[in-house]
């Protein structure tokens, strides 16, 4: 059963340091949040989940880490100072700004139906470059990790020699001055996308962009998302951006209701023809921007027909912050145990969790079996595990617990029996089952590589 109550959510994350307001001691800054101790790790694991399955496990995707800072021209020509904006409209009465298309016509505030005409807001954050503030130094705060990839095609594709079909992965920071953030982490204005630009044939597009849409449905359930609130929605026509041929939104089931984790989006020739010089050369079939500015034609040779094409590109891209509240509000699970206590558990996949073994001594307050404690957390941090914790803060009833509502799989206790048996012994608790096993401390590498591999 996944979290119905966002305000638990938010007051677990606080609470046991998963995510925190950010300048949260000055009354925090709207739509930015910091990630805690728990909360880095889980959005690492998140991270590496996506760029195994991107990038390790094919051999047609390269990797790309792009700066954040970028040219005006980039963005000019992308189409994003023109067009990268929601529609904003202000309440007559209470003077509140939204977001025209989330409101209907009525000022959340208020209540007021005294509303300006729609006007549009352009989402991106500016900035100048160098000591000299004027409009030549103009630079933005990317608003999608995707333009670099763009602009970077060529240079990618010289030094690797790749051929279509290929694809350039990028997972990092973007922003947008969004009107109205809310739910938590779902829309803030700093976030993080993982972003895949898979390049294709002409005539080949369709294929894959089943093939992308498939694909990344199996990731989401890799992860644990594979409740029924969870859904794919493909966008009729009429819902299209202009330059896309077509795109898949893949949905979860907040406790607000559905919203969008992930596009997977048919985009054509649009991005790179709207970079390329000489446009009239190709036959691009987006309708691009003319370029006088840019020094490239960011085309391949179709050897085939024995001619240069611009690709058209798949786009599957995911909000890594949006992936983060997912898991966790799929994974938040309340369970009556047969005592008739209740107990929180974060049903995390193991590989997502922030801590994968915590040891926890039967006595704090006896010396051997911290020494033991100490020992073994040595020795476990060096198996490239991820996370060791050692747990001496409560009894061991409130360890368990404490773990479980972090989503740590596997509890190790020393206990009388450790320092006793030989060989020595440990217990292992499964946070899900809470069954024990007893296990020879010497057999523990080779069982937790494997039980984490
Ligand atoms: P929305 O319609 O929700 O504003 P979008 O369609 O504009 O999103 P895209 O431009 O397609 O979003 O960006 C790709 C992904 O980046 C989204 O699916 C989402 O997961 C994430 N994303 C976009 N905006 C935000 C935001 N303000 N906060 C967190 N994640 C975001």
């Amino acid at each position: 059963m996944a979290a119905t109550q966002m305000e638990q959510l938010v007051s677990l994350c606080k609470r046991r340091g998963f995510i925190f307001q950010n300048s949260d001691i000055y009354g925090g800054l709207q739509g930015l949040y910091d990630y805690g101790p728990l909360g880095v790790e889980l959005k690492n694991n998140i991270k590496a989940a996506w760029w195994r399955s991107m990038v390790y496990e094919r051999d047609d995707v390269e990797g790309l880490d792009a700066a954040i800072l970028t040219n005006r021209k980039v963005l000019h020509y992308s189409g994003h100072e023109d067009t990268f904006s929601d529609p904003m409209v202000d309440c007559k009465k209470c003077k509140g700004r939204f977001r025209a298309d989330q409101i209907g016509g009525v000022c959340p505030n208020c209540g007021s139906t005294e509303l300006t005409e729609p006007r549009p807001f352009n989402l991106m954050f500016k900035t100048t470059v160098g000591p000299v503030v004027n409009d030549d130094n103009i630079a933005y705060l990317r608003p999608e990790t995707a333009q670099a990839i763009f602009t970077q095609f060529k240079n990618v594709v010289d030094s690797t020699s790749r051929k279509l079909p290929f694809g350039i992965a990028q997972i990092g920071k973007s922003f947008r001055n969004e009107i109205t953030p809310k739910n938590f982490i779902f829309r803030v204005r700093e976030f993080e996308q993982a972003e895949l630009e898979f390049f294709v044939k002409p005539g080949e597009d369709e294929k894959w962009h089943e093939e992308w849409k498939q694909n990344r449905i199996n990731w989401w359930k890799e992860q644990g998302v594979t409740s029924d609130r969870f859904r794919v929605y493909d966008q009729k026509p009429d819902e299209l951006a202009h330059y896309a041929k077509a795109c898949s939104d893949i949905e979860y089931l907040f406790p607000w209701g559905y919203d969008e984790l992930e596009g997977v989006a048919n985009r054509r020739d649009y991005d790179l023809g709207n970079h390329t010089k000489n446009q009239e050369e190709f036959e691009l079939e987006a309708h691009c921007h003319e370029n006088p500015e840019s020094t490239t034609k960011l085309c391949v040779r179709d050897e085939e027909n024995n001619k240069w094409i611009i690709p058209f590109v798949i786009e599957p891209s995911m909000g890594v912050d949006r992936a983060t509240l997912a898991i966790l509000v799929e994974a938040f699970t309340e369970e009556t145990l047969d005592n008739g206590n209740t107990r929180i558990v974060l049903k995390l996949k193991k590989h997502l969790a922030p801590i994968k073994i915590a040891i926890v001594p039967l006595k704090k307050n006896s010396p051997e079996i911290m020494d033991k404690c100490h020992e073994l957390k040595k020795k476990l941090m060096k198996l490239g595990i991820g996370r060791v914790a050692l747990e001496n803060t409560g009894n061991i009833g409130k360890a368990y617990r404490r773990h479980d509502e972090v989503g740590t799989p596997l509890c190790l206790t020393v206990d009388f029996e450790t320092l006793e048996n030989k060989p020595e012994t440990v217990t292992l608790r499964d946070r899900d089952t809470m069954e024990q096993i007893r296990i020879a401390t010497d057999e523990l590498p080779t069982y937790l590589r494997e039980y984490f591999a």
